[in-house]
């Protein structure tokens, strides 16, 4: 892999995928089954968007990928590591150095600036952002300006941003986004949704996002469509929607 985080990554081989994943909440009368034996692989640099109606499971894939819940049974690869293998500590690391994640609600910290929030996971990490990385990533989502404001100070659509650029800033493996336009009116996130379609075109970023919307999954390579805990089809963009 290049040192130089300016050069895009080469978009061959697999930044996550699941074999067999399971994931069952509650037992006898509240069994639910959330993912039912689910595969699936996202190559590097590739935009993927998992759509499907409400509790067929886009979350909890989402989370199981992104080591934020654990799978009943089945296996969860981020590169090359099985997490099922890593203690709370180690699941924790791989979590902050390889994973971002975009939420619907924002989640920024409301005393900390916009250049405060985006650079809070790199702090905990003890890392130094890379100054080169941060300035294009913070331009490529237009905050140059807007760095010193505090999240009340910024719009939806410009928060977004915010955590748009925090999930992007540690380089991480895949940027996980769970309707991350649901808050935002139409225009801001259009927004959001070429910004995460430019860090896949210009920088290289894996990108498995969760939405409902169709004209959200317009933006993806390959959409993946979930019902009732299993993958009923997934279908493939010819050209991206370059918007
Ligand atoms: P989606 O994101 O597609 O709307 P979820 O992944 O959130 O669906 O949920 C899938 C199923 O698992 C639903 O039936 C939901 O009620 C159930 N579920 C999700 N999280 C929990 C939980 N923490 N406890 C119990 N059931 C849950
Ligand atoms: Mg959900």
């Amino acid at each position: 892999m290049t040192t130089d985080p300016l050069v895009p990554r080469p978009s061959t081989g697999i930044a996550a995928a699941t074999t067999d994943l399971t994931k069952v909440y509650g037992s006898g009368d509240t069994r639910v089954v959330a993912l039912d034996r689910v595969g699936i692989a996202f190559r590097e640099g590739e935009f993927t968007a998992i759509m499907g109606p409400s509790g067929c499971g886009k979350s909890t894939l989402l989370h199981c990928v992104a080591g934020l819940d654990t799978p009943s049974s089945g296996s969860v690869r981020v590169g090359t590591t099985e997490l099922s293998t890593l203690d709370d500590r180690r699941l924790t690391r791989l979590r902050r150095d390889r994973i971002g994640f975009v939420f619907q609600a924002f989640n920024l910290l409301p005393t900390l600036s916009a250049l405060e929030n985006i650079t809070l996971p790199l702090a905990i990490a003890g890392r130094r952002p890379d100054r080169k990385w941060l300035d294009r990533v913070v331009s490529m989502v237009g905050l140059s300006h807007r760095l010193d404001h505090r999240p009340a100070e910024l719009s939806g659509g410009q928060q977004q941003r915010v955590a748009v650029a925090r999930a992007l800033v540690s380089r991480p493996a895949i940027v996980f986004g769970d309707e991350p336009t649901g808050n935002l009116d139409s225009r801001a996130g259009a927004d959001i949704l070429g910004f995460l379609r430019d860090s896949v075109r210009e920088l290289g970023q894996t990108v498995v996002m969760v939405t409902h919307d169709p004209a959200a999954a317009a933006y993806a390579d390959r959409v993946v469509h979930l019902a009732d805990g299993r993958i009923a089809n997934e279908t493939y963009h010819s050209t991206s929607h370059q918007a």
